[in-house]
């Protein structure tokens, strides 16, 4: 067994474990192997052991591995942020988008889906922590963003994702996932139909878990530590 689908099963059990111990069907939880930096042979190692979702946060790095691996049974998702004039590739390889914080950025991945593709989906990106460095909107932004979105057509508003401060404090951190469910079930109260809760990474997955995350975004844990990203995306990115 290669340690790439070793790591894949201890993380699947920790998602496991994690649902079991919130009192939730382990099925309810997605996991998302974050694929950033790493080359095209470990997200094949990966798919050689099952996994079918993967996560890439660069979009020539992300659409040269998707090209790579050509494989149409695996499901791509964008979660690094995104600048508007970079959108179209994403909009014409990517499945998902997770960290929508703009609606310009919506509309352009909109208008540049194609017709003959399935709609993007796609969560806005929530700074949950109120840091002014962060990307995302303010949770008093939600409610309208995730109204506009809701109408364009070639987009399927899925629900909401945040990255929460780093922390020691488990307590803190459990607070920040579940101010994202809260605001999540108040739209579905709205009568939104959004069934996904992009949180939790490597170290915080079973907090994530515990409040409701149904994708959990899991790279180090997988595929190892990384190396500083590629150049070219690194000066480009935000
Ligand atoms: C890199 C990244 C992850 C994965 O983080 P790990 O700590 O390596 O598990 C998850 N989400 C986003 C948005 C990322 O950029």
């Amino acid at each position: 067994m290669t340690s790439i689908s070793a790591n894949l099963q201890a993380v699947s059990a920790r998602i496991v474990a994690a649902a079991r111990a919130a009192g939730r069907d382990p099925a309810s939880v997605r996991l998302l192997a974050v694929s950033k930096t790493k080359p095209a042979e470990d997200v094949r190692a990966a798919a050689a052991a099952g996994q079918r979702a993967f996560g890439e946060n660069y979009v020539q790095e992300g659409v040269d591995k998707i090209a790579a691996l050509g494989d149409p049974g695996l499901e791509w998702h964008f979660i690094g942020p995104l600048q508007s004039n970079k959108t179209r590739p994403v909009a014409e390889s990517f499945d998902w988008v997770h960290g929508i914080d703009r609606l310009k950025i919506a509309e352009r991945l909109s208008s540049q889906r194609g017709g003959d593709l399935r709609p993007l989906n796609v969560c806005i990106q929530v700074n949950v922590s109120g840091e002014t460095s962060k990307s995302g909107v303010t949770p008093a932004e939600v409610p309208a963003l995730a109204r506009a979105i809701a109408v364009l057509p070639q987009l399927c508003l899925r629900g909401l994702m945040c990255i929460p401060e780093p922390s020691t404090d488990q307590s803190l951190v459990r607070s920040r996932f579940a101010a994202l469910r809260v605001l999540r079930d108040a739209l579905v109260a709205e009568g939104m139909t959004l069934d996904t809760l992009s949180m939790g990474m490597s170290h915080d997955l079973e907090a994530a878990i515990a409040e409701g995350a149904t994708i959990v975004r899991v790279g180090t844990a997988i595929f190892g530590e990384r190396q500083l990203p590629p150049h070219q995306d690194r000066t480009a990115s935000h």
